[in-house]
């Protein structure tokens, strides 16, 4: 925002310089706050992790969870992930976050498992800068020990932009997470980095389609089309293929009767708060793992 709004300033010249320094203005100070509000949420527990259902299309059982942060400040309404994440990002923030996140997920996990009798892989979301991090794979090690969760119980969504920074060290990373035993995504596939060399080069596991693709499906033969062709490309590598922002009945026989193998999205049930998710699991699990039928996902 605040690099669009300088640029902005300078493309518009001195008579609007005004208007867009107050504009800059309002956008800086806005970080500035959040940046330092997010000082202390972690020791004043102003996070949260939500768990959002992933179901097996072809049985419609529930085969996973991903994690999603959620940010409760104590005198303000629930702030989204993509309004803090960029900036924690930028300030170096996330290393903390993440570790955070990391943690409480595993510890969740553990949670599942119990309720389950079996695991149940849960995904974290990672971001490039945490990936930079010279101790990642230490700390995910200790993580996992600590909480007594085995490696491929937990897997990790990377962006592609993300797989844009292919360093020497990034993909070193990569194949130390695989050897521990991790499963690697590639989160919202389609929408970021142009080239496709990384799929040839990085040792993932599975590709999330972006909900751009998904969500408006039934009317953009484009989008289906494209669809399509993602799920036979990630098959031909052998990876396995997941769709997120699925709201649909639709969306969702087109993606099972195309060969999708997993899906995500408010038609099978929105991120929950844990006490919520573990509900969840608990009545699909009598119900031999089938999701509830008629799923309202505004029933809470
Ligand atoms: P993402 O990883 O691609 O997560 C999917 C987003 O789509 C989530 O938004 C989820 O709530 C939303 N979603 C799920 N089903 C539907 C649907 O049917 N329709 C639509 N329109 N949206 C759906 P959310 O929770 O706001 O998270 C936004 C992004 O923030 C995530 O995108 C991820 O990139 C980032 N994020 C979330 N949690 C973390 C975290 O713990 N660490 C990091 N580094 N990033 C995170
Ligand atoms: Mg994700
Ligand atoms: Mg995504
Ligand atoms: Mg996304």
């Amino acid at each position: 925002h605040a690099d669009s709004a300088m640029y902005k300033a300078k493309q518009l010249g001195r008579n609007n310089f005004q208007f867009y320094t107050r504009e800059l203005n309002q956008v800086l100070t806005e970080r500035m706050a959040i940046e330092y509000r997010l000082r202390h949420a972690i020791e004043n527990e102003e996070f949260l992790l939500y768990y959002q259902p992933k179901i097996e299309l072809a049985s419609g059982r529930i085969c996973g969870a991903e994690a999603l942060i959620r940010w409760q400040p104590p005198d303000a309404p629930l702030v989204s992930p993509l309004s803090f994440i960029p900036i924690a990002e930028e300030t170096g923030q996330i290393e903390k976050i993440g570790r955070w996140v990391l943690y409480q997920a595993c510890l969740a996990a553990n949670r599942f498992q119990r309720i389950l009798g079996r695991p149940l892989p849960v995904a974290v979301n990672v971001s490039p800068r945490q990936f930079r991090q010279r101790d990642l794979i230490g700390t995910i090690a200790e993580t996992l020990a600590a909480t007594q969760i085995a490696a491929h119980t937990l897997e990790l969504e990377i962006t592609e932009s993300c797989l844009a920074h292919d360093t020497p060290q990034f993909i070193k990373t990569l194949h130390g997470l695989k050897a521990l035993g991790l499963t690697l995504a590639i989160d919202d596939f389609g929408t970021g980095y142009s080239s496709m060399a990384y799929l040839k080069d990085f040792p993932v596991d599975r590709l999330k389609i972006d909900k751009a693709f998904v969500g408006n499906l039934e009317h953009e033969s484009t989008d289906a089309a494209i669809l399509k062709a993602i799920i036979a490309l990630g098959h031909s590598l052998g990876l396995k293929v997941v769709a997120e922002g699925v709201e649909s009945g639709q969306q969702s026989a087109y993606l099972l009767q195309n060969g999708c193998d997993e899906a995500q999205g408010y038609w099978f049930g929105q991120p929950l708060p844990e006490t919520e998710f573990c509900e969840l699991l608990a009545r699909s699990n009598a119900d031999d793992g089938r999701r509830p039928q008629n799923p309202d996902p505004y029933d809470r």
